[in-house]
């Protein structure tokens, strides 16, 4: 079984929470398991929590349109969100809800090991980049112990503020851009290291 077939079972047979004893689904995640990016929503809602999938609803369409716009598919990279059981009636998840439910979030970063994380809305920015706003970072990029975060707009708020929607769109052209932009400074520190070891094996003749 894989690590993230196993998880998911682990996050299925969780109760840590009041909330799990309402859901029809537990809403682990999907997407592959070496994706260079992981797209972090915030909670399943009610078509997340009937289908056991995240980002399954109207947001979540929205969400396949502007992976489109970056001619990226759902299989090609990873989603999940900060907590995995729907909170009744699309409440705010609370903060104990959030703790409990990190250590999973935590284990599919181990093993996916994402090269970009793109946070979906407050509740997933607020874990990354804490004490900032959404309005003042979305769009912008921040490197962390090798990791590119990615500042997002949830795409739910495009459907109750239309305003948002283009920038939303314009946000997710930034991302092959910036993946690219990695790529090429692992390319460069891979050439920097084999020069680094051919000098080494120069000096030792
Ligand atoms: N909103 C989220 O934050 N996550 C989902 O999976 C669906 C809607």
């Amino acid at each position: 079984m894989s690590a993230l077939t196993e998880l998911y079972q682990a996050v299925r047979n969780c109760h840590k929470c009041e909330i799990s004893k309402s859901r029809t689904n537990a809403v682990p995640g999907e997407g592959a398991e070496n994706a260079e990016i992981m797209f972090i929503g915030e909670a399943p809602g009610w078509h997340e929590d009937q289908q056991g999938r995240p980002f399954v609803g109207s947001a979540g369409q929205f969400l396949d349109q502007l992976l489109k716009s970056i001619d990226l598919k759902r299989e090609q990279v990873y989603i999940t969100n900060v907590i995995k059981t729907r909170p009744p009636d699309n409440r705010d998840p609370l903060p104990q809800e959030i703790l409990n439910c990190r250590p999973w979030l935590d284990k599919q970063l181990e093993i996916i090991k994402p090269k970009m994380i793109v946070t979906l809305g407050r509740y997933s920015m607020a874990l990354f980049m804490p004490g900032r706003t959404i309005s003042q970072i979305h769009g912008t990029a921040v490197k962390k112990d090798g990791v590119l975060y990615f500042a997002m707009y949830h795409p739910a708020a495009a459907l109750h503020q239309g305003g948002l929607r283009g920038i939303i769109q314009s946000d997710m052209l930034k991302i092959p851009g910036l993946l690219a932009g990695l790529k090429k400074e692992t390319e460069l520190n891979k050439a920097q290291m084999s020069q680094k070891e051919e000098t080494q094996q120069l000096k030792l003749l």
